[in-house]
């Protein structure tokens, strides 16, 4: 709609389209009635000069405007302007050059003259032209304006041509609102084809709202068990968050449990819903109409709800653009979910459920990108399980992976939000801490062997199974190494000089950082 070349919603070429039936009748009427003028009804002091001209030019003007004015005019309003003052001013001389008998046809080219000026210039533009009409023609025929039925055709004529020009408008208006609603729709659609989060749906949902429905309050709601969280809640003017509400007998539960849509236009009435009751969210004022309906995919259990403190606030095609919005919100979200699950499932090692190689490398390396900015330490540890193979041949494949989960749950439990854990091979895994220095690093390693060491496993006859133990390597940067691959390189000699030692063991020992590295 922001188009400059749109006038009262509508392209130029598409107003002149509409106006062209009315300007060919107009033509057609003016050509009649000029040469029956000349013709049948011309009197001692009609002047045929003027009738000829009026004809010649008032043919040549509705052209004009037709095919020039309409299609090469921005302005509305100076369009309308010009087409009301040529066509009083065309009315008005044929009235003077015409004699009485003339004027049941001028007041039919005065009729499709007004039906050009409501397709084309709208409501005020229309009205002048009615107004000046009546007034001037009646004051040139004031010899008749003392005869009763006179008066009374004149009446008649401005009521027509009032319904006609009211008529137009609001099919006009209704044209608009449908080509307006198809434009919120195109947008949302467009819009939320690049959308790969719920919230920016919910976001972009409250803003198609806001732009084609006037309505007081707008709710997306999720049903989550008995109740629905409100993702969004608009009323009277403001939002608010985390809203939750109870659905049994609710609107909004009833709308959940039937998946149909619901349009209460005027609720004074009573509600012949099988158990509901009106209950409220939001600012609690009572809302006179409500609509809502189901927003149903495979991962998505929702409705969209407005509502008016006004009764009759909204119609069928409110209805229709919110179904609408609401199917393609509920795929957009579906297509979120499976982002979200193919994005999480991309990143993560499906045995043991912490990162894989390539997420944590790259995961790995921001952080220390991070941590050389804020001049902190980071400790890496690299974590092998001890006689690996030898516990599968002894113990079976499924005991040696429920070992790798269990250890990654151990590992997990012992890290802050901010540490990552990732499985770099087989059964070899990396733990970042952002922050740590070698001595905290030292403790976190520690723990988990500790751990390791407490654990109690089964195999599948129930029978408990011994554990087997880890060996570890710490290595820091900035102060040991300060590239990724190298300080993982680092943690892994130190890995294997535990193993050398005789497994069961984190190398650096701790005296090292407290002799050498308590500079960090
Ligand atoms: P070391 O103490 O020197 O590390 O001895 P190791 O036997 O652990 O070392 P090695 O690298 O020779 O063996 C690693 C074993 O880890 C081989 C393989 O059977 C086992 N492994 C690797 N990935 C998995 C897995 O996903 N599940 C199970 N059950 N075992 C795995
Ligand atoms: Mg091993
Ligand atoms: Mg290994």
């Amino acid at each position: 709609m922001s188009d400059k070349r749109l006038r009262y919603g509508f392209t130029p070429q598409e107003q002149r389209i509409s106006a062209l039936p009315s300007t060919i009748m107009g033509i057609l009427i003016l050509i009649f009635i000029v040469s029956s003028g000349i013709g049948t009804w011309r009197s001692d002091n009609t002047d045929l000069v003027l009738l000829m001209e009026i004809g010649t030019i008032g043919t040549i003007y509705l052209i004009a405007f037709n095919f020039f004015f309409i299609p090469s005019s921005t302005l509305e309003s100076v369009l309308g302007l010009i087409n009301a003052i040529a066509s009083v001013t065309g009315l008005c001389l044929l009235t003077y050059a015409l004699p009485a008998e003339a004027d049941i046809y001028l007041g039919v080219l005065f009729i499709t003259l007004i039906i050009t000026s409501a397709l084309i210039s709208g409501r005020r533009a229309s009205y002048a032209l009615l107004f000046f009409t009546l007034l001037f023609t009646t004051m040139i025929r004031q010899d008749y304006f003392a005869a009763v039925s006179d008066f009374a055709v004149r009446i008649g004529i401005a009521v027509i041509a009032a319904v006609v020009i009211e008529t137009i408008l609001r099919l006009r208006k209704q044209s608009r609102d449908h080509i307006h609603r198809l434009e919120i729709i195109a947008d949302f659609s467009r819009a939320i084809t690049s959308s790969l989060e719920t919230k920016q749906v919910i976001n972009l949902l409250s803003a198609a709202f806001r732009n084609s429905i006037e309505a007081d309050a707008f709710f997306v709601g999720m049903r989550e068990g008995n109740e629905m969280r409100l993702e969004l809640l608009y009323d009277d003017g403001e939002f608010y968050e985390n809203q939750r509400v109870k659905l049994e007998g609710s609107l909004s539960g009833w709308v959940l449990d039937n998946q149909k849509s619901l349009f209460l236009p005027d609720l004074r009435k009573e509600v012949h819903l099988s158990h509901v009751r009106l209950a409220l969210a939001g600012r609690h004022k009572n809302s006179l109409s409500w609509m809502g309906v189901p927003m149903r995919g495979q991962n998505v259990d929702g409705l969209i709800a407005i509502s008016s403190y006004h009764p009759n606030a909204f119609d069928h095609a409110d209805l229709e653009l919110l179904t609408v919005l609401a199917q393609h919100a509920a795929q957009t979200i579906d297509n979120t979910y499976h982002h979200a699950q193919v994005e999480y499932q991309s990143r993560i090692d499906s045995l043991t459920n912490v990162f894989n190689h390539g997420y944590f490398l790259k995961l790995l390396e921001s952080q220390i990108e991070t941590a050389g900015k804020e001049r902190e330490p980071l400790s890496v540890i690299m974590l092998d399980i001890d006689y690996f193979k030898q516990y599968n041949d002894t113990y079976g494949h499924l005991a040696g992976d429920e070992i790798l989960r269990n250890l990654c749950n151990i590992i997990k439990g012992h890290l802050k939000r901010t540490d990552a854990v990732g499985r770099w091979g087989g059964e070899e895994f990396v733990i970042s801490l952002p922050g740590a220095n070698g001595v905290q690093a030292q403790q976190v390693a520690e723990r988990v062997r500790a751990s390791m060491l407490k654990l109690c496993v089964q195999n599948h006859e129930q029978i408990a199974i011994p554990v087997p133990t880890i060996s570890q390597g710490i290595a820091v940067y900035p102060l040991e190494a300060d590239k990724t691959m190298r300080l993982i390189d680092l943690a892994d000699k130190r890995l294997y000089v535990a193993k050398e030692r005789g497994r069961n063991q984190i190398e650096p020992e701790e005296s090292y950082w407290e002799k050498n590295l308590q500079v960090e």
